[in-house]
């Protein structure tokens, strides 16, 4: 019922990094999160930065030498800013504190630089869908030189997948849309992943009996969609270039 129809999408971008890896790596704690930066980044995607610097080297946004991983002189982590660019950066302690423009970054965040922005839309096939991204787009760049979003890692999204080609939308395992007030909560094996705050009030009434009656809806997490004013080319092309994870969940009434 819910097939995602004429393109050719890949699988998401690869994982910030691979779990086993860093369960088995000793956490190092040697990567400085200043409280600026802190403000900022949710805990998962401070504990994600840390994992990619106990596993992987890096370079250093200063002097460009490689940072090594684990065990090596302490490091930083630092967010960037550049004409609406939002980075996390990495470098050593010895060229740089961690540091974040929170002003600057809290205005871009409309004040809330953790936040999710949201939208509902109907889907003539497939019915209720609820999108969502993090106000600010925070990339981090991989080892292969590109930029990914670090709210997108696909570890942390577990179950979600890109759009496939030519076949139906999976269903989340684990993963439960359900109300609390006004707002609607998602919640991934009993803990509180994402909050809504007054979708409830915000749904259409025809929005509001799809889940009902069909008791699932597709969701959909992004990055750098502009969901302030959703347009629906810029979903496509979010979900064509691997801005985009997905999966059906089961919606408790
Ligand atoms: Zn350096």
């Amino acid at each position: 019922m819910c097939e995602t129809r004429g393109r050719s999408w890949a699988s998401p971008g690869r994982s910030l990094h691979n779990r086993r890896v860093a369960r088995s790596a000793p956490p190092s704690q040697r990567l400085e999160v200043g409280p600026d930066v802190a403000a900022v980044l949710r805990p998962e995607e401070a504990s994600r930065l840390r994992d990619l610097h106990d596993v992987e080297r890096v370079p250093c946004a200063v002097c460009g030498a490689w940072i090594e991983p684990g065990s090596g002189p302490p490091a930083s982590v630092s967010i960037s800013l550049e004409d609406d660019r939002v980075t996390a950066e990495f470098a050593h302690g010895r060229c740089s504190p961690s540091r974040a423009d929170l002003a600057r970054l809290a205005v871009l965040a409309q004040s809330e630089p953790q936040g999710i922005v949201y939208a509902q839309a109907l889907h003539p096939d497939v019915g209720a869908v609820l999108l969502w991204e993090r106000r600010l787009d925070v990339r981090v760049r991989g080892l292969d030189g590109s930029e990914r979003p670090l709210y997108l890692d696909a570890s942390w999204w577990e179950g979600f997948h890109g759009a496939l080609a030519g076949e139906p939308v999976r269903l989340l395992v684990g993963w439960l849309l359900e109300r609390d007030g006004e707002d609607l909560l998602l919640r991934h094996g009993g803990q509180e992943i994402e909050r809504f705050h007054d979708a409830i009030e915000r749904s259409t009434p025809d929005w509001l009996r799809s889940v009902e009656e069909s008791g699932f809806c597709l969701v959909i997490v992004g990055a750098g969609i502009g969901l302030e004013t959703p347009r629906a080319t810029a979903i496509q092309s979010a979900i064509r270039e691997h801005r985009a994870l997905m999966g059906l969940a089961e919606f408790d009434v």
